[in-house]
C-alpha cells in the first residue's frame, strides 16, 4: 500500500534507518516529500502545511515499535492522519423523525449539481426512502428539463413551476408539496453560476432561510483542485454547509479536494460522484480516499 509515497519517500527514509525514535531532524526529509504528494493530488496548500504540522507533532518522539520499521510507522502516521482529518467514518444522510427530510443541494455551475440531485434521489430509493426533487434553476431552463427527464429515468417526481417563478416561492411550495405527499426526503436543486457571485450567494440564503434544511450539500468537482478551498469556505461562511458531494472522482484527479473541503468547513463529505450515470454515486469513505490521495 501507498507505494508511490513509499517510493519517492526511499530517500529520505535512509535517515530514518536504524533508528529507534522519530525526531525532528530526521523526519524533515520526509515531511517534505509528504507535502509534494498532497500538492501534487491537489490539496490547497494551506491545508497542506497545517497538516504537515501536525504530523510532525505526533510523528517527533515516537517510540518505534518493535519489529515495525520506522519508515512504516511514518507512514502509518501520515494514512492515520489523512483518515482522521477526513473524518473517520462514513456520514451518512440526515433523516429526521418527522418527514421530509430537506436537502439543498449548492454549488457551483457545470460541478455535477443537477446530476447528484437525482444520483441522491436513486440512492435514497434503494434505501427505501421516498424522495421528491425541486427545480429551481429558472435561469437556465434546460436545467428544469434535464432534472424532469432525470426524474422520469429513476422514477422520482419532480416538482417544478417553469422557468417564470421566484426560485424561492418554488422551493417553498415544494417542501409543501413534499409534506403534504408524506414524502420522505424533498431534494431542492439550485442555480449555479459559473462563478461565486453575490445573488446567487443572496438567493441561496434566501432559499434556506424560507425552507430550513437539515442538509445543506456543497457540490464540489474533484478536478477544481486548489480552488475547492476557497469555494468551500465562501459557501460555509455565507451559506452554512452540512456535507460535501464530490464529482468526477472517476477522473484522474488524486482527490485532494476532499481534504480541502473537510479540513475548511469542518463538515464531512457523504458521497463520492464516480461517473455521468445516474447510479454512479458512492458512499464517502475517509479511509480509500486516504489511500487515494497518498497514492
Ligand atoms: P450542474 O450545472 O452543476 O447542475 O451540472 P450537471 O449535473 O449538469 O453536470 C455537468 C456535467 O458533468 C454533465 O455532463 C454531467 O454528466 C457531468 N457529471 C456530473 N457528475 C459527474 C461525475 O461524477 N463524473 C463524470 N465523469 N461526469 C459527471
Amino acid at each position: 500500500m501507498f507505494d508511490a509515497l513509499a517510493d519517492r519517500l526511499d530517500s529520505a527514509w535512509k535517515k530514518l534507518r536504524g533508528q529507534d525514535k522519530i525526531t525532528q531532524s530526521n523526519i524533515q526529509e520526509a515531511l517534505r516529500e509528504v507535502r509534494r504528494a498532497l500538492l501534487e493530488a491537489d490539496v490547497n496548500l494551506q491545508v497542506v502545511k497545517d497538516f504537515i504540522t501536525e504530523v510532525e507533532t505526533k510523528a517527533q518522539g515516537a517510540e518505534v515499535i518493535a519489529g515495525v520499521k520506522p519508515d512504516q510507522q511514518f507512514i502509518k502516521i501520515v494514512y492515520e492522519e489523512l483518515v482522521q482529518v477526513m473524518g473517520e467514518t462514513n456520514i451518512p444522510l440526515a433523516q429526521v423523525e418527522q418527514p421530509p427530510t430537506i436537502v439543498l443541494m449548492a454549488g457551483l455551475q457545470g460541478t455535477g449539481k443537477t446530476t447528484a440531485t437525482a444520483k441522491l434521489a436513486l440512492h435514497l430509493r434503494k434505501l427505501e426512502r421516498s424522495c421528491m426533487m425541486v427545480a429551481t434553476d429558472v435561469y437556465r431552463p434546460a436545467a428544469i428539463d434535464q432534472l424532469v427527464t432525470l426524474g422520469k429515468q429513476i422514477d422520482v417526481p419532480v416538482f417544478e413551476m417553469g422557468s417564470d417563478a421566484n426560485p424561492v416561492e418554488i422551493a417553498r411550495q415544494g417542501v409543501e408539496r413534499a409534506k403534504a405527499e408524506g414524502v420522505d426526503t424533498v431534494i431542492i436543486d439550485t442555480a449555479g453560476r459559473l462563478q461565486i457571485d453575490q445573488d446567487m450567494m443572496a438567493e441561496l440564503a434566501q432559499i434556506k432561510e424560507v425552507v430550513q434544511p437539515h442538509e445543506v450539500l456543497l457540490v464540489v468537482d474533484a478536478m477544481t483542485g486548489q480552488e475547492a478551498a476557497n469555494l468551500t469556505r465562501t459557501f460555509h461562511d455565507e451559506i452554512g454547509i452540512t456535507g460535501a458531494i464530490l464529482t468526477k472522482l472517476d477522473g484522474d484527479s488524486r482527490g485532494g479536494a476532499a481534504l480541502s473541503v473537510r479540513q475548511i468547513s469542518g463538515q464531512p463529505i457523504k458521497f463520492v460522484g464516480v461517473g455521468e450515470k445516474v447510479e454512479a454515486l458512492q458512499p464517502f469513505y475517509p479511509d480509500r480516499m486516504a489511500s487515494r490521495i497518498l497514492g
